[in-house]
């Protein structure tokens, strides 16, 4: 069967119609202004939006973070009668009821943790036709005493989140999601729409397949996650490089993934001990404690949680900013699923891998202990494709996506360590590989790491000496080199699978790829051994998204964010979003009209929350003596005034020019910076022109030539650009005449 499906670009966020028009799409507009304060729709949010208005069963992929949610909650605002929807744990119905009642609509949950009269009031208000939105485990709606309710009402649509757990392909089959089949004939009429954020094409046949969805409209967004900066490193340090990176996020919530228990207890109490607040969360602690646990991290009591993998479901936290893995996963659908929970807000996010071959080993023989045989080789596979992904020099945003069978037009993602060149390599991976690879041989393939090590750095070790390795070819032949290095190349070559360990001992024996490696008919990646995450990080993304904001007042509006979700026992992400703050931050409102102009501020969240965030920032100011209602230029075209010109979103390639530019480089000169050709850097240029609303165009193009191309386009015209370049006689570059047309359209978007 297949799926005739709408694929996302990564293209800008969708500019809102005027909101007071009466087809669907104002509607739908007007109510995500009014509740959630947003004003545009993200990348296939309106067409997923669409088919619900119209009641087309639908099928909706978006990564984590992509908006999903919305894409049932605003129609449900605008469509008459009660949404059902669907979801598998009890935490995520919280969650999400708590945000829409934030917004100020009618939501609620029928399950096990409510009380007896909660559970009576709900009732009455489904009767009395006043819920909007209903969230049930699938159990729950298949009960007859359910359907007498519902077959009675007007039901304006099933939305089942989470609908890959329909799916036995799928990474979390759950039985009760099989009930649900029914639906469609039980309540005839009443469209179905189901939301993943897996993307297999077979998971997507079989949801459609397994809930009957009827010509469903598949909307399939692009997986990548261009928030979200991928680090891959060699583990060198363990713990000292986890602080590093903690210390780049103090005072930010983040996840730190490790591969045990006992390992999640150690990691915890060391930064415990050395002050910095982290709780664990594995499936050895009590039921009680990991709620507790988990709930100090959605209340941002406690910023750093080190857990196995049994945390995260059903965790909805937006404002993850890192997550670190201590050790390498399984496969890349989990690494997939852990490192995704980082950023769901849309703001960068760092996640971190440290990989190292002693994983590899672990997790070989812990497969070998729990997988049946047939499980085995499957399991091996995605091991290798893990490692490989570790060792790679492909761009991970790019990797990741391929792996997801989805193509990325990027060559330089510029939010990641390989296109950020973080990780650079040795300078002759074959001849260093070749090396190690022949000592290997050179000791009859009969030792371990350590030892090799020894030899090939010339130790007078007694071992070595009585073994006469001292002897061999190969003895001292990298003395300019520290062990430590050398056992780190070796884990790499190991990964790669030149060598591979056997035995109790770890004997390293060469592979048919050593071999191959020795004949130099194969290269090995090596990188550079290094201080590596001591090293300071462009992070460009995150330098754009934090311009202008005052992190003062960041920092004391999130301590009222804090103070606001304990009053009302809701995670602090309820209250307001990070992006939601920093965009305070930068503004600085200071009456409720203007606060009212923050991007997730609707009219109930504005009530209920204005006055004393409005408070804070004046006396911030004051005592600061800051500038207040500020407009950035990017935040002034996604203002309410000019709904017909949002500011163009820069890729993250363009992003990691944008600095350059800042500093009044040249574009030769950002080309050379940015290792880019210059034809690619001059559409960078474009980009940061229309992203920032640049009005002079003088820094790129002489005012003389700029005047003669002004006087071409009053003659014939801002577009196509073609006949300026004919009136201008083929003179005058296409990337000078179109860096003048941006500027003007810019100087007349600004009026
Ligand atoms: P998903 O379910 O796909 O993981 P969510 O629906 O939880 O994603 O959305 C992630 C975050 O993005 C939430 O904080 C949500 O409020 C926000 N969001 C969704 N749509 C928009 C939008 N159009 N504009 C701004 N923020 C949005
Ligand atoms: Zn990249």
């Amino acid at each position: 069967m297949a799926v005739n499906a709408t694929h996302s670009t990564q293209s800008d966020a969708r500019e809102l119609p005027s909101p007071d028009s009466s087809d669907t799409t104002g509607q739908l507009a007007a109510v995500l202004q009014q509740y959630w304060g947003y004003p545009s729709f993200r990348p296939l949010q309106l067409e997923a939006m669409q088919a619900v208005m119209q009641g087309q069963d639908s099928l909706v992929i978006f990564p984590t973070g992509g908006g999903k949610s919305l894409c049932f909650q605003a129609p449900a605002v605008c469509l008459p009668g009660l949404s059902v929807v669907v979801s598998p744990l009890i935490s995520l119905m919280k969650d999400q009821v708590d945000a829409l009642q934030a917004c100020g609509i009618s939501a609620a949950v029928l399950n096990s943790s409510i009380s007896a009269r909660e559970e009576q009031e709900v009732l009455n208000r489904i009767r009395s036709g006043d819920l909007k939105l209903l969230y049930l485990a699938p159990e729950r709606l298949l009960t007859e005493r359910m359907h007498e309710l519902l077959a009675n009402l007007k039901l304006s649509m099933f939305a089942i989140d989470e609908a890959h757990c329909v799916s036995e392909w799928g990474h979390d089959f759950r039985p009760e999601y099989r009930g649900l089949s029914i639906l469609k004939k039980k309540y005839p009429g009443v469209a179905v729409h189901a939301y993943t954020a897996t993307a297999p094409e077979i998971v997507r046949q079989d949801i459609i397949r397994q809930l009957g969805l009827v010509n469903p409209k598949a909307l399939i967004g692009s997986m990548n996650r261009a928030n979200l900066i991928y680090q891959v490193r060699q583990r060198e340090s363990g713990l000292g490089q986890i602080l590093e990176v903690l210390e780049r996020h103090r005072h930010e919530s983040g996840i730190v993934y490790c591969l045990s228990k006992k390992n999640v207890d150690a990691t915890a109490a060391a930064l415990n001990e050395l002050g910095l607040k982290a709780l664990p969360y594995h499936a050895g602690l009590s039921a009680e404690e990991r709620k507790q646990n988990q709930n100090a991290f959605l209340k941002e009591e406690v910023n750093i949680i080190v857990a196995t993998v049994a945390f995260g479901m059903g965790i909805d936290k937006s404002n993850v900013r890192f997550v670190i893995h201590a050790t390498m996963p399984k496969s890349l659908e989990a690494y997939q699923q852990e490192s995704g929970r980082a950023g769901r807000d849309g703001l960068e996010a760092e996640c971190w891998l440290f990989h190292s071959s002693a994983d590899l080993m672990s997790w070989k023989r812990l497969l070998e202990q729990s997988e049946s045989p047939d499980g085995r080789e499957s399991a091996i596979k995605a091991l290798n494709d893990m490692a490989n992904f570790c060792h790679s020099s492909q761009c991970r945003h790019v990797a990741l996506a391929a792996h997801f069978d989805e193509r990325l037009p990027i060559d330089n993602c510029g939010a990641c360590d390989v296109c950020l060149n973080e990780v650079p390599q040795v300078e002759n991976p074959l001849v260093l590989g070749q090396k190690i690879v022949s000592c290997v041989y050179r000791v009859d393939q009969r030792f371990g790491a350590d030892y090799v090590s020894q030899v090939l750095v010339g130790s007078n070790d007694k071992r070595v000496l009585a073994n006469r390795h001292d002897q061999v070819s190969t003895f001292g032949l990298l003395a300019s080199e520290n062990r430590r290095d050398i056992r780190n190349w070796i884990s790499q070559l190991i990964c790669q699978d030149f060598l591979t360990p056997v035995g109790e001992y770890n004997v390293l024996n060469i592979t048919d790829k050593g071999h191959q490696l020795l004949r130099g008919q194969l290269t090995p990646l090596l990188t550079k051994p290094a201080n590596t995450t001591s090293r300071k990080l462009s992070g460009t993304a995150k330098e754009v998204s934090w311009e202008g904001v005052d992190r003062d007042l960041f920092e004391k509006l999130r301590a009222l964010r804090g103070e606001e979700a304990n009053g009302r026992s809701v995670p602090a992400y309820v209250v307001f979003s990070d992006s939601s703050l920093r965009d305070m931050a930068r503004r600085r409102p200071s009456t409720l009209d203007s606060f009212r102009l923050i991007s997730g501020v609707g009219s109930q969240k504005l009530t209920d929350y204005g006055p004393a965030f409005l408070a804070s920032i004046n006396e911030h100011c004051q005592s600061q003596q800051l500038s207040q209602d500020n407009v950035p230029p990017a935040v002034q075209a996604n203002s309410l005034k000019s709904p017909n010109n949002p500011p163009a979103k820069a890729t993250a390639q363009a992003i990691a020019a944008f600095p350059f530019f800042d500093q009044g480089l040249s574009v030769p000169e950002t080309a050379t910076k940015i290792g880019r050709a210059e034809s690619t850097t001059w559409g960078y240029l474009q980009e940061y022109i229309r992203h920032h609303r640049v009005t002079d165009p003088s820094r790129w193009v002489d005012p003389a030539t700029a005047a003669q191309i002004q006087a071409a386009i009053q003659k014939v015209g801002p577009t196509p650009l073609k006949p300026i370049f004919f009136e201008l006689e083929e003179k005058i570059s296409y990337n000078q005449i179109r860096i003048v047309v941006d500027c003007l359209a810019n100087q007349s978007a600004n009026v």
